[in-house]
Protein backbone atom coordinates (compact mmCIF):
# COMPACT_ATOMS: atom_id res chain seq x y z
CA UNK A 1 0.00 0.00 0.00
CA UNK A 2 1.29 3.08 -0.84
CA UNK A 3 1.14 6.69 1.15
CA UNK A 4 -0.37 9.61 -0.83
CA UNK A 5 2.03 12.52 -1.19
CA UNK A 6 -1.13 14.68 -2.43
CA UNK A 7 -2.42 17.17 0.29
CA UNK A 8 -5.60 16.42 1.67
CA UNK A 9 -8.52 18.97 1.87
CA UNK A 10 -8.15 21.80 4.51
CA UNK A 11 -6.24 20.34 7.47
CA UNK A 12 -5.14 22.58 10.30
CA UNK A 13 -1.17 23.50 9.37
CA UNK A 14 1.60 24.98 12.10
CA UNK A 15 3.46 27.70 12.08
CA UNK A 16 6.98 27.39 14.21
CA UNK A 17 5.92 27.25 18.32
CA UNK A 18 2.02 26.23 17.73
CA UNK A 19 0.48 22.97 18.30
CA UNK A 20 -0.77 20.37 15.94
CA UNK A 21 -2.37 17.47 16.44
CA UNK A 22 -2.00 13.92 15.29
CA UNK A 23 -4.60 12.06 13.21
CA UNK A 24 -4.14 8.15 14.72
CA UNK A 25 -4.82 5.78 11.89
CA UNK A 26 -3.77 2.03 13.10
CA UNK A 27 -2.94 -0.21 10.55
CA UNK A 28 -6.24 -2.63 9.52
CA UNK A 29 -2.94 -5.42 9.05
CA UNK A 30 -1.32 -5.60 12.31
CA UNK A 31 1.56 -7.99 12.72
CA UNK A 32 0.16 -11.40 14.75
CA UNK A 33 1.75 -12.05 17.97
CA UNK A 34 3.62 -14.94 16.66
CA UNK A 35 5.59 -12.86 13.93
CA UNK A 36 6.71 -10.14 16.09
CA UNK A 37 7.88 -12.55 18.52
CA UNK A 38 10.07 -14.37 15.90
CA UNK A 39 11.01 -10.92 14.32
CA UNK A 40 11.82 -9.77 18.32
CA UNK A 41 13.98 -12.98 18.87
CA UNK A 42 17.32 -11.91 17.07
CA UNK A 43 16.04 -8.51 15.59
CA UNK A 44 20.11 -7.40 14.63
CA UNK A 45 20.33 -3.49 13.68
CA UNK A 46 17.96 -1.75 11.25
CA UNK A 47 16.36 -4.57 9.29
CA UNK A 48 12.76 -5.51 11.10
CA UNK A 49 10.94 -2.53 11.47
CA UNK A 50 7.35 -1.75 13.13
CA UNK A 51 3.85 -1.65 12.23
CA UNK A 52 3.41 2.22 11.91
CA UNK A 53 5.07 5.77 11.04
CA UNK A 54 4.27 9.62 11.72
CA UNK A 55 4.09 11.45 8.87
CA UNK A 56 3.96 15.60 8.69
CA UNK A 57 3.57 17.61 4.95
CA UNK A 58 5.02 20.89 4.45
CA UNK A 59 4.32 23.03 1.82
CA UNK A 60 5.29 26.63 0.83
CA UNK A 61 3.08 29.42 1.91
CA UNK A 62 0.89 26.73 3.91
CA UNK A 63 3.57 25.18 6.40
CA UNK A 64 3.27 21.72 8.29
CA UNK A 65 0.13 19.90 7.80
CA UNK A 66 -1.42 16.66 7.73
CA UNK A 67 0.48 15.02 11.11
CA UNK A 68 -0.60 11.29 10.62
CA UNK A 69 0.43 7.97 12.15
CA UNK A 70 -0.74 5.36 10.08
CA UNK A 71 0.12 2.06 8.70
CA UNK A 72 4.18 1.61 7.74
CA UNK A 73 4.04 2.03 3.96
CA UNK A 74 5.93 2.75 0.60
CA UNK A 75 6.25 6.92 -0.35
CA UNK A 76 5.31 6.69 -4.50
CA UNK A 77 8.83 8.38 -5.76
CA UNK A 78 8.46 10.46 -8.47
CA UNK A 79 11.17 10.33 -10.35
CA UNK A 80 11.82 13.74 -10.12
CA UNK A 81 11.43 13.88 -6.59
CA UNK A 82 13.96 17.33 -5.33
CA UNK A 83 15.76 14.56 -2.48
CA UNK A 84 16.69 11.73 -5.59
CA UNK A 85 18.76 14.53 -7.40
CA UNK A 86 20.37 16.73 -4.85
CA UNK A 87 20.15 15.04 -1.56
CA UNK A 88 18.05 17.51 0.30
CA UNK A 89 17.80 15.05 3.32
CA UNK A 90 18.01 15.20 6.88
CA UNK A 91 17.49 12.57 9.85
CA UNK A 92 17.96 11.66 13.68
CA UNK A 93 18.55 8.40 15.63
CA UNK A 94 17.37 8.01 19.25
CA UNK A 95 16.05 5.37 21.08
CA UNK A 96 13.15 4.04 23.18
CA UNK A 97 14.29 2.09 26.02
CA UNK A 98 12.20 -0.44 28.15
CA UNK A 99 12.36 0.46 32.18
CA UNK A 100 12.28 -2.51 34.95
CA UNK A 101 8.84 -0.78 35.37
CA UNK A 102 7.17 -1.52 32.16
CA UNK A 103 7.48 2.27 31.06
CA UNK A 104 9.20 3.42 28.63
CA UNK A 105 12.21 6.50 28.33
CA UNK A 106 13.37 8.41 25.82
CA UNK A 107 17.06 10.24 26.57
CA UNK A 108 17.15 14.36 25.57
CA UNK A 109 14.98 14.05 22.43
CA UNK A 110 14.29 17.89 22.55
CA UNK A 111 18.41 17.77 21.92
CA UNK A 112 17.35 15.48 18.83
CA UNK A 113 15.07 17.87 18.29
CA UNK A 114 16.96 21.14 17.86
CA UNK A 115 19.84 18.95 16.25
CA UNK A 116 17.45 18.35 13.62
CA UNK A 117 16.42 22.35 12.86
CA UNK A 118 20.12 23.24 12.87
CA UNK A 119 20.14 20.11 10.37
CA UNK A 120 17.59 21.46 8.14
CA UNK A 121 18.64 25.44 8.14
CA UNK A 122 22.13 24.38 7.19
CA UNK A 123 20.43 22.41 4.12
CA UNK A 124 18.26 24.81 3.60
CA UNK A 125 14.88 22.94 4.56
CA UNK A 126 12.14 23.93 6.24
CA UNK A 127 12.06 24.09 10.16
CA UNK A 128 10.21 21.71 12.00
CA UNK A 129 9.02 22.73 15.24
CA UNK A 130 10.53 21.13 18.48
CA UNK A 131 6.98 20.09 19.78
CA UNK A 132 6.46 18.43 16.54
CA UNK A 133 9.25 16.32 15.92
CA UNK A 134 9.01 15.18 19.87
CA UNK A 135 5.14 14.39 19.84
CA UNK A 136 5.89 12.57 16.62
CA UNK A 137 8.26 10.28 17.94
CA UNK A 138 6.59 10.07 21.42
CA UNK A 139 3.53 8.52 18.91
CA UNK A 140 4.98 6.29 17.40
CA UNK A 141 6.38 4.63 20.68
CA UNK A 142 2.94 4.86 22.23
CA UNK A 143 1.41 2.73 18.85
CA UNK A 144 4.41 0.58 18.76
CA UNK A 145 4.97 -0.06 22.83
CA UNK A 146 4.79 -3.62 21.56
CA UNK A 147 7.70 -3.86 19.27
CA UNK A 148 10.56 -2.35 22.53
CA UNK A 149 12.20 -5.52 23.34
CA UNK A 150 13.05 -5.73 27.18
CA UNK A 151 16.70 -6.43 28.67
CA UNK A 152 19.44 -4.87 27.14
CA UNK A 153 17.37 -4.27 23.38
CA UNK A 154 15.77 -0.70 22.57
CA UNK A 155 13.27 0.88 19.48
CA UNK A 156 15.40 2.55 17.48
CA UNK A 157 13.95 5.77 16.08
CA UNK A 158 14.60 7.38 13.04
CA UNK A 159 12.74 10.53 12.36
CA UNK A 160 14.01 12.13 8.74
CA UNK A 161 12.82 14.62 6.40
CA UNK A 162 13.05 14.62 2.43
CA UNK A 163 12.79 17.49 -0.16
CA UNK A 164 9.40 16.22 -1.94
CA UNK A 165 9.05 18.85 -4.73
CA UNK A 166 8.64 17.45 -8.28
CA UNK A 167 10.98 19.71 -9.89
CA UNK A 168 14.83 19.61 -11.39
CA UNK A 169 15.33 23.21 -10.39
CA UNK A 170 18.57 23.59 -8.33
CA UNK A 171 16.59 25.31 -5.72
CA UNK A 172 15.37 24.83 -2.42
CA UNK A 173 12.89 22.17 -2.50
CA UNK A 174 9.48 23.67 -1.67
CA UNK A 175 7.22 20.59 -0.15
CA UNK A 176 9.22 18.13 2.48
CA UNK A 177 7.59 15.05 4.09
CA UNK A 178 8.69 14.88 7.89
CA UNK A 179 8.44 11.15 8.71
CA UNK A 180 9.21 8.65 11.95
CA UNK A 181 9.72 5.27 12.04
CA UNK A 182 11.04 2.86 14.12
CA UNK A 183 12.32 -0.58 14.07
CA UNK A 184 13.69 -3.03 17.28
CA UNK A 185 16.96 -3.62 17.89
CA UNK A 186 19.05 -6.15 20.32
CA UNK A 187 21.83 -4.89 21.96
CA UNK A 188 24.71 -4.00 19.82
CA UNK A 189 26.93 -6.19 21.45
CA UNK A 190 26.34 -9.52 22.87
CA UNK A 191 28.14 -10.08 26.27
CA UNK A 192 29.84 -6.37 26.76
CA UNK A 193 31.29 -3.87 24.00
CA UNK A 194 34.60 -6.05 22.34
CA UNK A 195 36.71 -3.02 21.52
CA UNK A 196 36.86 -1.98 17.70
CA UNK A 197 39.86 -1.48 15.40
CA UNK A 198 39.89 1.39 13.55
CA UNK A 199 41.81 2.74 10.54
CA UNK A 200 43.10 5.75 9.76
CA UNK A 201 41.52 7.11 6.74
CA UNK A 202 44.79 9.34 4.75
CA UNK A 203 43.29 9.61 1.47
CA UNK A 204 39.83 10.75 2.07
CA UNK A 205 38.55 13.39 4.30
CA UNK A 206 34.69 13.59 5.97
CA UNK A 207 34.27 17.17 5.91
CA UNK A 208 35.50 21.18 5.56
CA UNK A 209 35.06 23.99 7.02
CA UNK A 210 32.26 25.85 6.19
CA UNK A 211 30.77 22.23 4.59
CA UNK A 212 28.32 20.39 5.97
CA UNK A 213 29.98 17.99 8.77
CA UNK A 214 28.39 19.11 11.65
CA UNK A 215 25.17 18.24 10.24
CA UNK A 216 22.79 14.85 10.23
CA UNK A 217 22.84 14.39 6.26
CA UNK A 218 22.57 11.55 4.22
CA UNK A 219 25.36 13.05 1.93
CA UNK A 220 28.13 12.79 4.57
CA UNK A 221 27.32 9.21 5.19
CA UNK A 222 27.51 8.43 1.14
CA UNK A 223 30.78 10.15 1.25
CA UNK A 224 32.12 8.51 3.90
CA UNK A 225 31.28 4.57 2.25
CA UNK A 226 34.24 4.18 0.43
CA UNK A 227 36.47 5.26 3.51
CA UNK A 228 34.82 2.86 5.88
CA UNK A 229 34.84 0.30 2.51
CA UNK A 230 38.76 0.99 2.93
CA UNK A 231 38.65 0.01 6.54
CA UNK A 232 37.54 -2.91 6.07
CA UNK A 233 39.95 -4.02 3.68
CA UNK A 234 42.72 -3.44 6.38
CA UNK A 235 41.04 -5.23 7.97
CA UNK A 236 39.57 -2.77 10.68
CA UNK A 237 35.80 -2.59 11.71
CA UNK A 238 35.83 1.06 11.44
CA UNK A 239 37.35 4.38 9.59
CA UNK A 240 38.23 7.37 11.56
CA UNK A 241 38.62 10.62 9.34
CA UNK A 242 41.21 13.44 10.15
CA UNK A 243 40.90 17.11 9.39
CA UNK A 244 40.31 18.12 5.69
CA UNK A 245 43.35 21.24 5.96
CA UNK A 246 46.10 19.76 7.71
CA UNK A 247 45.81 15.65 7.82
CA UNK A 248 46.40 15.82 11.01
CA UNK A 249 43.95 16.09 13.37
CA UNK A 250 41.64 13.21 14.67
CA UNK A 251 37.95 13.85 13.98
CA UNK A 252 35.79 11.41 14.06
CA UNK A 253 34.50 8.21 12.76
CA UNK A 254 31.97 7.58 9.93
CA UNK A 255 29.27 7.77 12.83
CA UNK A 256 30.79 7.87 16.44
CA UNK A 257 32.55 10.93 18.03
CA UNK A 258 35.71 9.72 19.48
CA UNK A 259 37.20 10.46 23.00
CA UNK A 260 40.52 9.79 24.45
CA UNK A 261 41.74 9.30 28.52
CA UNK A 262 45.28 10.24 29.92
CA UNK A 263 47.38 8.77 32.68
CA UNK A 264 46.49 11.78 34.63
CA UNK A 265 42.52 10.60 34.62
CA UNK A 266 41.42 13.65 32.15
CA UNK A 267 39.87 13.32 28.78
CA UNK A 268 39.83 14.98 25.38
CA UNK A 269 37.70 14.97 22.32
CA UNK A 270 37.97 16.78 19.03
CA UNK A 271 36.28 20.48 19.23
CA UNK A 272 33.06 21.32 17.56
CA UNK A 273 33.01 22.34 14.22
CA UNK A 274 33.64 19.98 11.71
CA UNK A 275 31.98 16.94 13.35
CA UNK A 276 28.76 16.06 14.33
CA UNK A 277 28.01 17.31 17.61
CA UNK A 278 26.47 13.98 19.12
CA UNK A 279 24.61 14.09 22.10
CA UNK A 280 25.80 10.75 23.54
CA UNK A 281 29.10 12.95 23.03
CA UNK A 282 27.74 16.25 25.20
CA UNK A 283 26.24 13.59 27.63
CA UNK A 284 29.84 11.78 28.25
CA UNK A 285 31.52 15.41 28.64
CA UNK A 286 28.77 16.25 31.42
CA UNK A 287 28.88 12.96 33.06
CA UNK A 288 32.56 13.32 33.12
CA UNK A 289 33.06 16.76 34.37
CA UNK A 290 30.01 15.44 36.93
CA UNK A 291 32.67 13.05 38.27
CA UNK A 292 35.62 15.94 38.75
CA UNK A 293 37.22 14.36 35.85
CA UNK A 294 38.87 16.73 33.23
CA UNK A 295 37.93 17.20 30.27
CA UNK A 296 39.06 19.27 27.30
CA UNK A 297 37.39 19.98 23.61
CA UNK A 298 41.13 20.24 21.49
CA UNK A 299 42.70 19.19 18.55
CA UNK A 300 45.02 15.80 18.55
CA UNK A 301 46.64 14.90 16.32
CA UNK A 302 47.42 11.29 14.93
CA UNK A 303 51.00 11.75 15.95
CA UNK A 304 50.46 12.50 18.96
CA UNK A 305 48.26 10.34 19.48
CA UNK A 306 50.67 6.95 18.37
CA UNK A 307 53.40 9.10 20.81
CA UNK A 308 50.78 8.71 23.71
CA UNK A 309 49.80 5.17 23.12
CA UNK A 310 53.57 4.40 22.91
CA UNK A 311 54.39 6.14 26.11
CA UNK A 312 51.57 5.23 28.31
CA UNK A 313 50.25 8.50 28.47
CA UNK A 314 46.88 7.90 26.59
CA UNK A 315 45.43 4.84 28.69
CA UNK A 316 42.25 4.42 26.71
CA UNK A 317 41.06 5.25 23.59
CA UNK A 318 36.97 5.28 22.82
CA UNK A 319 34.19 5.77 20.48
CA UNK A 320 30.56 7.12 21.14
CA UNK A 321 26.87 7.34 19.22
CA UNK A 322 23.58 6.19 19.86
CA UNK A 323 23.66 3.29 18.34
CA UNK A 324 26.71 1.67 20.20
CA UNK A 325 26.78 3.62 23.12
CA UNK A 326 30.35 3.70 24.02
CA UNK A 327 33.06 1.31 21.91
CA UNK A 328 36.27 0.57 22.96
CA UNK A 329 39.48 1.60 20.38
CA UNK A 330 41.58 -1.10 20.84
CA UNK A 331 43.73 -1.34 18.02
CA UNK A 332 44.53 1.86 15.59
CA UNK A 333 45.70 1.00 11.69
CA UNK A 334 47.34 3.43 9.17
CA UNK A 335 49.74 3.34 6.25
CA UNK A 336 52.31 4.23 8.48
CA UNK A 337 51.91 1.61 10.49
CA UNK A 338 49.80 0.17 13.58
CA UNK A 339 49.56 0.66 17.73
CA UNK A 340 47.42 -0.73 19.74
CA UNK A 341 45.51 1.20 23.12
CA UNK A 342 45.41 0.01 25.94
CA UNK A 343 46.62 -4.01 25.07
CA UNK A 344 43.72 -3.99 23.15
CA UNK A 345 41.33 -4.00 26.03
CA UNK A 346 38.36 -2.60 26.88
CA UNK A 347 39.49 0.16 29.76
CA UNK A 348 38.10 1.11 33.05
CA UNK A 349 36.80 4.78 32.29
CA UNK A 350 35.04 3.70 29.17
CA UNK A 351 33.56 1.24 30.36
CA UNK A 352 32.32 2.74 33.58
CA UNK A 353 30.40 5.89 31.89
CA UNK A 354 28.65 3.38 29.05
CA UNK A 355 27.23 1.69 32.40
CA UNK A 356 26.82 5.06 33.72
CA UNK A 357 24.85 6.39 30.53
CA UNK A 358 23.50 3.28 30.54
CA UNK A 359 21.66 3.26 33.46
CA UNK A 360 20.00 6.73 33.41
CA UNK A 361 18.61 5.76 29.55
CA UNK A 362 17.09 2.57 31.12
CA UNK A 363 15.74 4.36 34.34
CA UNK A 364 17.81 2.01 36.80
CA UNK A 365 19.91 4.88 38.21
CA UNK A 366 19.12 8.84 38.91
CA UNK A 367 18.54 11.28 36.18
CA UNK A 368 20.62 14.44 37.85
CA UNK A 369 20.45 16.25 34.93
CA UNK A 370 16.24 16.03 33.68
CA UNK A 371 17.64 13.94 30.32
CA UNK A 372 15.11 11.39 30.60
CA UNK A 373 11.65 11.77 28.88
CA UNK A 374 8.97 9.46 30.14
CA UNK A 375 6.73 8.53 27.49
CA UNK A 376 4.57 5.27 29.26
C1 LIG B 1 24.76 10.62 14.68
C2 LIG B 1 26.24 10.78 14.56
C3 LIG B 1 27.09 10.74 15.67
C4 LIG B 1 26.61 10.42 17.07
O1 LIG B 1 25.65 11.28 17.54
P1 LIG B 1 24.70 10.86 18.78
O2 LIG B 1 23.81 12.01 18.95
O3 LIG B 1 25.62 10.65 19.92
O4 LIG B 1 24.03 9.61 18.37
C5 LIG B 1 28.44 10.97 15.48
N1 LIG B 1 28.93 11.21 14.25
C6 LIG B 1 28.15 11.25 13.16
C7 LIG B 1 28.76 11.51 11.84
C8 LIG B 1 26.79 11.03 13.28
O5 LIG B 1 26.01 11.06 12.18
Amino acid sequence: MAVSLASKPAPASTAEGEAMKFEIHPTDHPTSDKDRAAKLADPGFGRVFTDHMAIVRYTQGKGWHDARVESRANFPLDPALAVLHYAQEIFEGLKAYKRDDGGVNLFRPDANARRFQSSADRMAMAQLPESVFIDAVEQVVRIDRAWIPGGEGSLYLRPFMIASEVFLGVKPSAEYIFAVIASPVGSYFKGGPAPVSIWVSEHYTRAAVGGTGAVKCGGNYAASLRAQAEAIEHGCDQVVFLDAVERRYVEELGGMNVFFVFDDGSLLTPPLGTILPGITRDSIIQLARDAGKQVREEVYSIEQWRADAASGKLKEAFACGTAAVISPIGKVRSASGDFVINGGAAGPVAMGLRKQLVDIQYGRTNDPHNWIRKVL
